[in-house]
């Protein structure tokens, strides 16, 4: 095996698929992507991506020496199949790990994108060198993934736990997972939408096309009801990661995803919250940090889950 790898990323969300060459340092060097188009079956979507790796080798003249892939979860990262994916219907059970090895005779390793987003903060962002690491992204829902000495945290038949969906309030509004008041239901970017609809009167002008980064800029502008959004996801977000400070004392906590990108009007709060809730643990040996690697983190973490497989010492499907 070469020292330094070039590895095809693919990360296959709900609504893309996105395709780039990553190098051994983390860095892309190319990128395209197109619409996962999930409902047109798993097969077009496959002929897609080998297409895009394709159209990416040619263009850069570079061989890849792998591929790695996030997924939208949950997968079976060691047998390399999709499972019962909301985002993915009718592709329980195809297995893009097998598909892409027969295509491209290379390596192939997968991950829940979440995961591998971890595995990229951890290898090459803002949690390197820290030994014991949760990553949670807050978007549409709210990912994460732990990590260990450099390697991915796996339960009982190498299941990926769910943080986004431990309880908080159990008078909270319904979820899929089961329970009322998941973290997901009260504190994702969705939640933040639905409780200020609830609360707005029906002149309320901001009404329409209302997103969690509407209600961000509202609130820089000083919208009084949109301010209280803010505070109740503040509030939110902090008990969700006062629970993980004190459930795993981690090195670090890195923040990512989209309502991270509004996270200066949240983290005095957050922090000040597992202040008051952390008592019995050294909380302040926690560093609470932003994701440092953009828009692409998880474009890149699908490289890093080759790495993690194929070269840092992770486990092998047996
Ligand atoms: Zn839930």
């Amino acid at each position: 095996m070469p020292t330094r790898q070039t590895i095809a990323a693919v990360d296959i969300g709900g609504t893309k698929i996105a395709v780039g060459l990553i190098d051994s340092d983390g860095r892309v060097l190319s990128r395209v992507e197109s619409p996962t188009q999930a409902d047109h079956g798993y097969a077009k979507a496959l002929d897609r991506t080998i297409k895009m790796i394709h159209e990416l080798v040619s263009t850069s003249g570079q061989a890849i020496d792998g591929i790695g892939i996030g997924s939208t979860g949950p997968v079976y990262p060691l047998t390399g199949e999709i499972g019962d994916v909301n985002f993915l219907p009718g592709w329980q059970g195809e297995n893009p790990v097998r598909d892409l090895q027969q295509a491209f005779h290379v390596p192939v390793a997968m991950e829940n994108d979440a995961d591998a987003a971890a595995l990229a903060e951890a290898g090459w962002g803002a949690g390197k060198n820290k030994k014991r690491l949760v990553y949670v992204t807050v978007g549409t829902g709210i990912g994460s993934g732990i990590i260990l000495d450099g390697r991915v945290y796996r339960g009982v038949d190498y299941a990926h736990p769910e943080i986004g969906h431990h309880l908080i309030d159990p008078s909270g509004p319904p979820c899929l997972c089961g329970f009322r008041g998941c973290w997901e239901s009260l504190a994702a970017g969705p939640a933040m939408v639905s409780w200020l609809e609830s609360k707005a009167l029906p002149d309320y002008s901001h009404r329409a096309n209302l997103t969690a980064k509407r209600i961000c800029e509202l609130a820089r502008e000083g919208d009084a009801l949109a301010l209280q959004a803010v505070q109740r996801e503040t509030r939110y977000l902090g008990l969700g990661l006062a629970n993980l400070v004190t459930l795993f004392t981690p090195d670090a906590i890195v923040l990512g995803g989209s309502v991270m990108k509004s996270a200066d009007l949240f983290l005095d709060g957050i922090r000040h919250i597992i202040c008051e809730s952390c008592r019995y643990v050294p909380f302040a040996r926690t560093e609470i940090t932003l994701a440092s690697l953009g828009e692409d983190t998880n474009l890149i973490g699908a490289a890093r889950v080759w790495h993690h497989r194929f070269t840092g010492g992770g486990e092998r499907a047996s």
